[in-house]
């Protein structure tokens, strides 16, 4: 994917500060600290594009990117953090369920593990939230130069059966330090958007 031009829309929490011109959306999320923002910033080959470890559970908006002006790539709010309040959590399930509660434009959702552990529960409810809203999923497992490659297989399965994937949706191990697997998500993301 050759990357022309980068922009950073809009930082939204209501419905109204969404983009409106109907482009497609690609929507990556995962727990705080997953290589979310590193993943992006690999993505985009940029080096500080989105911003990398934030204090943990404070970023509470949704990120909008729009690429090529053809198509956005949507920042969720990380979770999973256990020392957020719970009036920060509510308000994270608030924004997250506005947004997955209703938006023709998303295509499908990215979701972020750590390609070392098997998934946390919060991943799991998170990938029971997507299929229940009908989104398709695609499993990212980050950090992938922290294993060997001989050790893909066995943490792939790992992640797979924990997270009960169905037999069609792929798993994707990147490593945004060594650069390795970001043609393979950059492909799975521009079939899915012309589907
Ligand atoms: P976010 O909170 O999900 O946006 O996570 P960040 O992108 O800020 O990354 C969290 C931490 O993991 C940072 O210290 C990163 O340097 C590190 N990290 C992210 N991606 C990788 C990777 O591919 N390999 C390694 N070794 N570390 C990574």
């Amino acid at each position: 994917m050759k990357i022309r031009s980068t922009e950073i829309k809009m930082s939204a929490t209501k419905r109204h500060q969404y983009p409106a011109e109907g482009l497609p959306e690609i929507a990556l999320v995962g727990r705080s600290n997953v290589g979310k923002s590193s993943c992006v910033n690999a993505l985009l080959n940029r080096r500080n594009f989105a911003r990398t470890s934030q204090t943990p559970g404070k970023t509470r908006t949704i990120n909008f990117y729009l690429i090529n002006n053809e198509f956005y790539f949507v920042d969720l709010p990380g979770y999973g953090y256990a020392k957020v309040a719970k009036s920060e959590k509510d308000k994270w399930g608030n924004i997250m369920e506005t947004y997955l509660g209703d938006r023709e434009e998303l295509c499908a959702i990215f979701l972020l593990v750590d390609i070392r552990h098997e998934p946390t529960n919060d991943d799991v409810m998170m990938y029971e939230w997507i299929k229940h809203f009908g989104y398709e999923c695609v499993v990212i497992a980050t950090k992938a130069d922290k294993i060997s490659r001989g050790q893909y297989q066995k943490h792939m399965s790992i992640i797979r059966k924990k997270l009960q994937l169905e037999k069609d949706e792929k798993i994707i191990p990147i490593s945004s330090s060594k650069k390795t697997g970001v043609e393979d998500v950059w492909n799975e993301i521009v079939s899915q958007y012309n589907k």
